[in-house]
């Protein structure tokens, strides 16, 4: 008989290092004699019962993989507490000891809204936006940055051919540490993040004054909660004679196969939620700090980010200045 039933599901939008995670914690979970149950579409497939007993061979070969094998899903009706009530009686009927919930802040709120009616819930902080204050990163976070750093690098080559400026919008509606980290290492001369809110008129006057020293390619970043790529270039038409383009990435920011900081991650969280489990510990979430894997109180671990970094904001502006 197994030691512990435990369920896992994806939730929100899908991350780059879910899979990773699930590996882990269904590989750590069949190290100690625990059975493991993968729960199909997220909240919605656990209030209808979509649960399969997940074997070592399910999680082959997919530490690679981008997405999620256990697909994910946004849930309305789990919002409400009916919805919740259908969940908790499917995880008793499955007999589940506890749900390990890899997903994002909103994710995280449902958990917490499970662990009030009684049933254990263990969070995995998965989301490319990095927007979770309780740990220093988040899966996927890293391989969205390396994806923009790719695609920006492309857009500049065109760019510098034409003596093109453009904007590019990238994901981030709370939390601008995706336009921050590839605008830091990628070739970016503005980043703009809801945080630190600069002026429009400040970063356009910017690239006139880029123009006229001689830098005729220039880069902007935005974080989607900044503003629209489409209308920060339309801003710039109408106010200088700058010639913008407005590109946006959207989804293929969170694409594509893990970098391998995001497998360590997800390794390492998913064996620690299957590990505090078997320590007895209920309704945790788990996270990095300093590199060192951590774990708060669920209730703890929702709620915006405070970790912009605005000492890198400036650097940032510091180093792409051109001093004449
Ligand atoms: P991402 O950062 O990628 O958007 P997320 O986990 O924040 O990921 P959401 O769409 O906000 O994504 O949440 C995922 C699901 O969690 C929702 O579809 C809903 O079912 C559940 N959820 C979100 N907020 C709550 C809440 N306040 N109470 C209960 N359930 C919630």
């Amino acid at each position: 008989m197994a030691v512990h039933r435990i369920g896992v599901l994806t939730s929100g939008g899908d991350t780059p290092g879910m899979n990773a995670a699930v590996r882990a914690v269904v590989r750590r979970g069949l190290s100690m004699d625990d059975m493991v149950l993968g729960v199909y579409h997220g909240y919605e497939g656990l209030m209808n019962g979509n649960v399969k007993q997940l074997h070592s061979t399910d999680v082959h070969g997919i530490i690679q993989r981008g997405g999620t094998i256990l697909r994910t899903a946004r849930s309305d009706d789990f919002r409400f507490p009916e919805g919740q009530e259908k969940a908790v009686k499917i995880m008793k009927a499955y007999e589940m000891d506890a749900l390990i919930v890899v997903g994002g802040d909103g994710s995280f709120r449902g958990a917490q809204d499970l662990a009030k009616h009684g049933v254990n819930v263990m969070g995995i902080p998965g989301t490319i936006d990095n927007d979770m204050g309780y740990t220093d990163f988040t899966i996927g976070f890293d391989t969205a940055v390396n994806n923009v750093i790719g695609e920006l690098e492309k857009i500049k080559d065109t760019m510098r051919s034409h003596d093109r400026v453009a904007v590019v919008e990238v994901m981030g509606r709370a939390c601008g540490d995706i336009a921050l980290w590839s605008g830091m290492v990628g070739p970016t001369d503005i980043v703009l993040a809801p945080e630190c809110p600069k002026p429009w008129e400040e970063a356009a006057a910017q690239l006139v004054q880029n123009k006229l020293l001689g830098r005729y390619t220039s880069l902007v970043v935005i974080a989607e909660g900044a503003g629209k790529a489409e209308d920060f270039a339309k801003f710039v038409r109408e106010t200088t004679d700058v010639d913008i383009k407005p590109v946006v990435l959207s989804y293929i920011q969170r694409g594509g196969s893990p970098s391998a900081s995001d497998r360590m991650l997800a390794t390492r969280l998913g064996a620690r939620a299957v590990e505090l489990i078997h320590e007895g510990k209920k309704n945790r979430a788990v996270g990095i700090r300093d590199n060192h894997i951590i774990d708060v109180d669920i209730c703890e671990a929702s709620g915006h980010s405070d970790s912009f970094d605005e000492n890198l904001y400036n650097l940032h502006g510091a180093l792409n200045k051109i001093y004449i």
